[in-house]
């Protein structure tokens, strides 16, 4: 049977819903590449008793118990008491962990406040993980049968720890089956459509398993291949990967954690080819997404919000007439707005996104979720009219994706090695 975790976050932050617990979800992820089955994930306000409680009640449920937060040198940091408590034992100083904060605070140029002097305390007979990214250690113990870490809860110094300290630890304690997870993501086609397309690699039997999920539009082929050693975990994982890409062919955008416009980026570059961009109902958002990317410069220059029709008209040149007649939300409005931004921003490519958000402004011919995005290249200009469905955060991002996927569609149509010409 595989090893069983269980995840405490601790933080009066948390149970009051100021801070979304992330930990616990990259915590439950990373142990389950081990095989190591997180059971429960449980959150306790900054109260020593509540936290020393829930130590004990996990240590006598699984193997491995995993606490974030709680470690900093504030009153309201409990976690290091909480767990002496559990496992009634005194709080010792822990010499080489204070010469290390003070260590930390020299590096920064400054005096360690007194307060600091806790982060360097733990339970008598635990042991202290060393911190490389911050001043609280964190600490490691054996309560009962279960493999107890505190670690802190600043996502970074956390994930620190647990490459650094926790990995290691627990990979002894490892699943018989060793995990290889993989993604494809892909746009352009519905979930189902997908699922078609592999339905034979979804069969719940075997020894790599596929699911979807979808997200925005976009849809994630999820494989999780199991075997008994690593390698041939992986090299299933990348065979099936490999099929997928096969199948789902265009549809494909990536894999891991790539983003439809990371992969965009990078085409672009690869052409030395530019882009702007003109939107009225994303306000914005596709801008972001393509500038969400690092080194985005290289290939986008920027763009209008044209969300009036004077700056449509004004700024990115729609003629008037095509407003008047075809109003702002038009096929011809949207093939206006790309063709302007690609002469006026003088880029290789222009994408430009017209639409009807919601949920107010929705008409009998005009409905809420109709939106037209339409691309410019240095050949022609293309339209494409989509109804999406959804509330106005969906309908926007389902938008700037889609043209963000024309662009991908026509990039793939041009190979790499042409130079093109703004
Ligand atoms: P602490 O180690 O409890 O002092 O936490 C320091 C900061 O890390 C808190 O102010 C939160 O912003 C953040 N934090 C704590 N626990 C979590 C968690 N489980 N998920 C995400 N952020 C957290
Ligand atoms: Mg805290």
């Amino acid at each position: 049977m595989n090893a069983q975790a269980v995840i405490i976050s601790v933080g009066t932050e948390l149970t009051n819903g100021m801070t979304v617990d992330t930990n616990s979800a990259v915590l439950s992820r990373r142990l389950a590449e081990l095989g190591i089955v997180t059971v429960s994930h449980v959150t306790v306000g900054d109260d020593v008793d509540r936290i020393a409680a829930a130590i004990t009640a996990a240590a006598a449920d699984a193997d491995v118990v995993i606490v974030t937060g709680g470690l900093g040198p504030t009153a309201d940091d409990l976690t290091r008491q909480a767990l002496a408590k559990a496992m009634d034992a005194d709080l010792v100083l822990d010499e080489a962990s204070l010469a290390e904060i003070q260590q930390f605070f020299q590096r920064l140029g400054r005096v360690m406040n007194q307060s600091n002097r806790v982060q360097a305390m733990r339970p008598e007979g635990t042991e202290a993980l060393a911190n490389p990214e911050g001043t609280a250690p964190g600490v490691f113990a054996r309560l009962r049968k279960a493999l107890v870490f505190l670690t802190p809860g600043v996502p970074p110094e956390m994930e620190a720890m647990l490459d650094r300290h926790l990995l290691p630890r627990l990979s002894a304690l490892a699943g018989r089956g060793r995990l290889a997870f993989r993604a494809v993501r892909a746009f352009g086609a519905g979930e189902s459509d997908i699922a078609a397309k592999l339905a034979d690699l979804m069969r719940r039997d075997g020894n790599v398993l596929v699911g979807t999920t979808v997200g925005a539009g976009v849809v994630s082929v999820n494989v999780t291949a199991q075997a008994v050693h690593q390698d041939l975990a992986d090299r299933i994982a990348d065979e099936t990967v490999n099929e997928i890409c096969r199948r789902l062919g265009r549809w494909v955008y990536g894999t891991g954690d790539e983003t439809l416009a990371g992969a965009v980026g990078g085409m672009l570059r690869r052409r030395h080819a530019t882009l702007s961009v003109a939107e009225s109902c994303t306000g914005g958002l596709l801008a972001q997404l393509v500038t969400d990317v690092s080194g985005a410069s290289d290939y986008f220059v920027g763009g209008a919000i044209c969300y009036s029709n004077r700056i449509k008209q004004d700024v990115v040149g729609v003629p008037a007439k095509v407003l008047q007649t075809h109003g702002a939300v038009s096929e011809q409005t949207a093939q206006a707005m790309a063709r302007g931004a690609r002469e006026r921003f003088e880029t290789t490519y222009a994408l430009a996104i017209t639409g009807i958000a919601g949920p107010a402004g929705g008409t009998e011919t005009k409905p809420v979720g109709l939106v037209y995005t339409a691309i410019a290249t240095p050949g022609q200009t293309r339209v494409q009219e989509n109804y999406f469905h959804g509330d106005r955060t969906t309908i926007r991002m389902r938008s700037a994706l889609t043209a963000l996927n024309m662009l991908r569609q026509e990039l793939t149509d041009t190979p790499d090695s042409q130079e093109l010409a703004p």
